[in-house]
């Protein structure tokens, strides 16, 4: 595999081809192949192999026999080979960002500050968690042990693609598992690269093995498949449901971390002139495709005015373009698909009376190629219109009115999901009591740093089960008591 930084050549044509099962990139079953389109220049980029039930059953039984090793090697010799996958990703952190940029259209710097830094981040905290974590306690005198689970099958989506990846398979591989990677079919190519790195750090063939293809071909035969005991997925709702449909019968441990509508409230006493420009702008990072973004800014009633002219102001400054120019800020959307979804909700917002405050339908002026959107803000959204309701995961932002902080907070909750929410005040005490009174997985204070060790996943239909940090970890490890164990 290549390794230079130009844009176009980031991933070798052969590989892309290719499948990376028990230790080796191989060819798939049968020829098949999909197309990965620059979102920027709708250009495409890459052919990548395209599996079936024959290769998921492959890479199943790879990891199925490297488990019998994997999963009682020492938790150090575990903690030196995620050391090494870190190194890696740093080392080739801006061929990984090259390769984001183009499978999504991330803005190159973006992708080179958040996209690669943070997904290193998960392999660093799950090497760490290894030198404290107790895989035996006791319990007067039965021993609680915790074991590696098993075989798992990881279906990532394409909106965070490195980042994902790496949020199962660090802590997956950390805890003895051994695994069979399906990423998007999307967005690919950092995927490719990030099997090349698990190769060269030495990890032993068979506990990570990277199979590509569709959703209901690859993602639905995993799902199924007999010998896998875990099966955890990012992606939408109808992916998510699906997954634990065809999960059912094998009676298989399913984590879903699914879609969002999280809320922003700004309290009465919020600092306004800096909550709402951060607002737009964490509602807008990665073009709005982010599952906890912020899309609901629910304020104060007789702060609409100034919300909306902040709003604006911050929404219109923002540079949308070329995601290869360093001054860009968003580029497109990651796919066509998704910028149609996105502009059906913008004509949603419209048809449904919201008032349009900056932004609206068709592409960003002199972009007649390209999937770029134009960062729009309604105001005066009813909590009950699609805009409102429904995920969007573009450039899309409703500011909705309230009357009082119980109204704000019934607003807040009025969603079937529950992964993330933001509360700002200069009252800290008055934002945890707000923040107690949210349903939903993660509650932010006054936009704090990212703490890779908060639990992260959702409440009510946002999914089942948590990523990142020790919580993240323990998913991949099943409880055994063993009673009688001490005197
Ligand atoms: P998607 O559901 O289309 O695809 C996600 C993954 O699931 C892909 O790998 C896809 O191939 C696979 N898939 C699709 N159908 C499947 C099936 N029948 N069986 C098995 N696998 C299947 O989602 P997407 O468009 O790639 O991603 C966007 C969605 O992901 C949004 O709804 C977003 O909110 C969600 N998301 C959630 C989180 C989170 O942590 N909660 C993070 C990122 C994205």
């Amino acid at each position: 595999m290549t390794t230079q930084s130009s844009n176009s050549d980031c991933v070798d044509p052969q590989t892309a081809r290719q499948f990376y099962i028990d230790g080796r990139w191989s060819l798939p079953a049968m020829p098949a192949s999909v197309t990965v389109i620059n979102p920027a220049t709708e250009a495409v980029v890459a052919e990548v192999a395209c599996g079936s039930e024959q290769d998921v059953d492959r890479a199943v039984a790879a990891a199925r026999a490297a488990f019998a090793g994997w999963s009682v090697s020492s938790p150090a010799s575990r903690a030196h080979i995620l050391g090494k996958i870190h190194e890696l990703i740093l080392e080739r952190k801006e061929i990984l960002a090259q390769a984001i940029s183009l499978e999504m259209g991330a803005a190159i710097s973006f992708a080179r500050a958040m996209q690669v830094p943070l997904a290193a981040e998960h392999v660093r905290v799950a090497r760490d968690i290894l030198s404290t974590y107790r895989f035996q306690t006791l319990e007067g005198s039965t021993a609680i042990e915790r074991e590696a689970i098993g075989v798992c099958g990881l279906i990532t989506p394409w909106n965070w693609p490195l980042y994902q990846i790496t949020a199962k398979v660090a802590p997956a591989i950390a805890a003895g598992c051994t695994v069979v990677l399906k990423p998007s079919e999307l967005s690919p190519l950092s995927a490719l690269l990030f099997a090349q790195i698990v190769h060269d750090a030495g990890l032993p063939p068979g506990v990570f093995n990277l199979v590509n293809g569709s959703g209901p071909e690859v993602g639905g035969a995993m799902a199924a498949h007999p010998d896998i005991d875990m099966i955890s997925i990012t992606g939408s709702n109808r992916a998510g449901a699906l997954v634990a449909q065809a999960a059912a019968p094998t009676v298989k441990r399913v984590t879903q971390e699914l879609g969002g509508k999280s809320p922003n409230l700004l309290l009465p006493d919020a600092d306004f002139a800096k909550a709402v420009p951060a607002g737009v702008m964490s509602a807008f990072r990665n073009v709005g495709q982010s599952c906890s973004a912020p899309t609901r800014m629910i304020v104060p009633r007789d702060r609409l005015a100034q919300v909306e002219a902040l709003a604006a102001a911050t929404a219109n400054a923002i540079i949308v373009g070329d995601p290869q120019s360093e001054e860009t800020v968003l580029g497109p959307i990651a796919n066509e698909a998704q910028f149609k979804r996105v502009q059906v909700m913008i004509d949603a917002g419209l048809s449904e009376g919201a008032k349009l405050v900056c932004g609206g339908p068709g592409r960003v002026a002199g972009h007649e190629v390209g999937f770029f959107t134009r960062p729009t803000v309604f105001s005066e959204v009813d909590p009950g219109m699609r805009i409102a309701q429904e995920e969007i995961f573009g450039p899309v932002l409703c500011i909705i009115a309230y009357d009082s902080i119980d109204e704000a907070v019934t607003i807040a909750n009025d969603t079937v999901y529950g992964l993330g929410a933001h509360v700002q005040s200069q009252d800290l005490q008055l934002a945890r009591a707000v923040a107690s009174r949210i349903r939903s997985g993660q509650v932010l204070l006054n936009y704090p740093a990212w703490n890779p060790m908060a639990p992260f996943g959702g409440y009510k239909r946002s999914g089942n089960g948590r990523e990142y940090g020790v919580h993240g970890f323990e998913e991949y490890l099943e409880t055994k008591a063993i009673v009688g164990f001490g005197v």
